[in-house]
């Protein structure tokens, strides 16, 4: 019912010579998860198309259609060269660029109502976790920053522990478990049973080859955004296979 995900986030890594990284995938996008990469900006148009099953998105949108706002991209732009998805609300964007939970709902619906799906990315300090206010903190952000409208086509929610990115350190099967568990119940209180189930839910905070497997085995886990190994395909293709693998 929701077929699985590996989604591939770039960050600011990457020239035309990276999208070799995205040619290489082609024979893992052939099976029965979805693979998407989201690299900067200037290479989703050169990358959108280029390879059979592999989706393009980009890494946030603004507000806005258009008009006088230096430096930034609406969704109607992403969708407009190519991108069917964009990824929202990422602890980066909201720790380094200030987003809020109400500018990432105001993004989300403008990424909507261009035709993008959103991965919008919620995630616990490491202060937050061991103060136990992890579920708290996770379900604030989902109240805050996922607008009424979402459907199982529309939203993707990818959990990201924030000590966790970049980090090397993986949450363990358990915590993902409880987290993954608690968005789901959530989203089936808000938007009801049929949205809440369809709805997939992705792990984030450095997976990589040798966890994938084990991380994909927990429930409710329907894929991963992945940084770090996303940027080498020879790691990003193991994480893609080993999805496959759960999908059978
Ligand atoms: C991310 O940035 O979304 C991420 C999960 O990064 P990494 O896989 O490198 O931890």
């Amino acid at each position: 019912m929701r077929r699985k995900l590996a989604a591939g986030n770039w960050k600011m890594n990457g020239t035309l010579a990276a999208l070799g990284e995205v040619d290489s995938l082609a024979l893992a996008a052939q099976g029965a998860a979805e693979v998407l990469v989201c690299p900067p900006f200037p290479l989703i148009a050169p990358a959108a198309g280029r390879v059979p099953g592999v989706a393009i998105g980009g890494q946030t949108c603004h507000p806005e259609t258009s008009g006088a706002f230096t430096g930034e991209v609406s969704a109607g732009m992403l969708a407009d060269v190519g991108a069917s998805y964009v990824i929202l609300g990422h602890s980066e964007r909201r720790e380094m660029f200030d987003e809020h939970d109400d500018h990432i709902r105001a993004r989300c619906r403008a990424a909507w109502q261009a035709g993008l799906k959103v991965i919008l990315c919620i995630g616990e300090t490491e202060a937050q976790r061991d103060a136990q206010n992890t579920l708290d903190i996770l379900g604030g952000q989902m109240a805050g920053s996922i607008p009424d409208g979402a459907t199982g086509h529309n939203l993707v929610v990818a959990y990201e522990p924030i000590w966790a990115i970049g980090t090397g350190r993986t949450a363990t099967p358990d915590q993902i478990g409880e987290v993954h568990d608690f968005i789901r119940a959530r989203l089936e209180r808000r938007f009801g049973a049929g949205v809440g189930r369809s709805t997939r839910l992705l792990y984030g905070g450095s997976v990589k080859p040798g966890n994938a497997a084990e991380i994909f085995a927990v429930s409710n886990v329907d894929g991963a955004l992945v940084g770090g190994a996303s940027l080498k395909s020879a790691d990003f293709i193991l994480i893609i296979d080993a999805l496959n693998a759960a999908s059978d």
